[in-house]
């Protein structure tokens, strides 16, 4: 029989680390990644044929359940008709129209092929505005790969960053400023001191990529509040909060307008895209209207926006988004009931249709060292415990959990069953 395991040692061979994206590889988890064949609605299908509730979604797109009907229906129109033309077509169009109803910051949208170019493009285009190049970000936050944003630094309120990854030029990581994530102060200092050097302040309205850490009531204000005074571009990556926290995204949720969003994952209904966009006069600046270049072979291809379309649709449905982040509280409670029954320290966080798991003993966690302070080896018991049991969490425990609309309630009951029998594991 065909295995995950057998799989993985063949993948291994010509694919390094036998994976397209590194956190697909289990590292750390001590055991080989699942090979999925399929997936329908809720769950995943293993190459063994084994079944998973799945809280990872491919990382976010699919908040209406893996091969919706009317996503998949919406590419199958548009097959025949070719692939990509590498022209204009009207259905980027629609897709622009629609992302600057449902987002109202944004007066003008580019499309690319994933968050990365998004983020990416988004910070060259805060440089050219602001003919500035420093750019503060906060410690834990992803953005993609690009070189300026592949950076952490160390504690401290202002500290000229190291690059994270080989191969990143000093050079260019001591432009990146990070902070840490929900510190009030560090931000204003920071501005306070060298704020007419600061082109953009990018940041995940909701952490989602250190496990799931909501923002301070003040933190998101007071990153308004220092870009407006000192003319730096306020960006919210919300790559993946985007249409999950709220139809509008995390701004809507929050009710703060950045100058800059960058979309991904659900904006491409399971595609590889991405887009930026924000105010009128940012966005002039990007060519061919302006002098900051940025370009795409494939972007705006039309079975991808033919997909996104679809999925983006579905949204507008109301109650669509209560309803996630009620399904999103069912779970959370009852995981945190189990938790406390099973003398487990563990709290959650959630926002929306996202949420995360941390063990610690703490109320709460609010930025990056608290997040790595929590018990890594009681997630990987955890882990591997509910996927034994047919439950795919994300394998980190530093990723958020992703609800969909297709997860039932006997899924979240199957899944809090797990968990039942999972928490009493933790500790062996
Ligand atoms: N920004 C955020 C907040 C993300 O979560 C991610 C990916 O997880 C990215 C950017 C990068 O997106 P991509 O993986 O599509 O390049």
């Amino acid at each position: 029989m065909t295995t995950s395991a057998t799989l993985f040692e063949q993948a291994c061979r010509h694919i390094p680390g036998g994976v397209n994206s590194p956190v697909r590889a289990f590292k750390g988890l001590h055991r080989p990644p699942v090979f999925i064949e399929r997936a329908q609605g809720a769950y995943l299908f293993d190459v063994e044929g084994k079944r998973y509730v799945d809280y990872v979604g491919s990382w976010g797109p699919m908040i209406t359940g893996h091969a919706d009907p009317d996503v998949l229906g919406a590419v199958r129109d548009r097959l025949d008709n070719g692939l990509s033309f590498g022209t204009p077509t009207a259905i980027e169009t629609t897709m622009a129209d629609l992302i600057c109803e449902m987002i109202p910051s944004i007066d003008m949208v580019r499309m690319v092929n994933s968050g990365t170019e998004a983020t990416m493009s988004a910070i060259r285009l805060a440089r050219g505005f602001t003919g500035r190049d420093k750019i503060v970000k906060f410690e834990g936050n992803y953005h993609g790969h690009s070189d300026s944003l592949l950076v952490k630094a160390g504690s401290g309120a202002l500290t000229h960053g190291e690059p994270s990854s080989p191969g990143v030029p000093a050079s260019l990581a001591e432009h990146t400023i990070t902070l840490a994530y929900n510190d009030i102060d560090a931000v204003e200092a920071c501005f306070e001191e060298i704020g007419n050097e600061i082109a953009c302040i990018i940041v995940e309205p909701v952490a989602g990529n250190m496990n799931c850490i909501p923002p301070l009531p003040g933190f998101h204000e007071t990153l308004r509040r220092v870009c407006t005074e000192y003319g730096s571009v306020l960006i919210f990556d919300e790559v993946m909060t985007g249409f999950r926290v709220a139809l509008g995204g995390a701004q809507a949720h929050f009710g703060i307008e950045p100058d800059l969003t960058c979309l991904g994952k659900i904006v491409g209904g399971g595609m590889p895209v991405g887009a930026f966009g924000g105010k009128r006069e940012i966005m002039e600046m990007i060519s061919p209207l302006g002098p900051v270049y940025q370009a795409g072979t494939l972007a705006g291809n039309p079975l991808a926006m033919a997909a996104g379309i679809a999925l983006l649709t579905k949204l507008r449905e109301p109650g669509f988004h209560d309803a996630l982040a009620q399904r999103v509280e069912t779970l959370c409670h009852g995981l945190q009931e189990r938790a406390d029954a099973a003398g487990v320290d563990m709290i959650t966080q959630r926002v929306g249709g996202m949420f995360g798991l941390f063990f610690t003993g703490q109320s709460r966690v609010d930025n990056f060292a608290q997040a790595t302070a929590c018990d890594a080896d009681a997630f990987r018991r955890f882990f591997a415990a509910m996927l034994d049991e047919g439950v795919y969490l994300a394998p980190s425990a530093y990723e958020a959990g992703f609800m969909s609309s297709a997860h039932t309630p006997e899924d979240i009951q199957l899944t809090l069953d797990a968990a039942e029998k999972a928490f009493a594991q933790v500790h062996q």
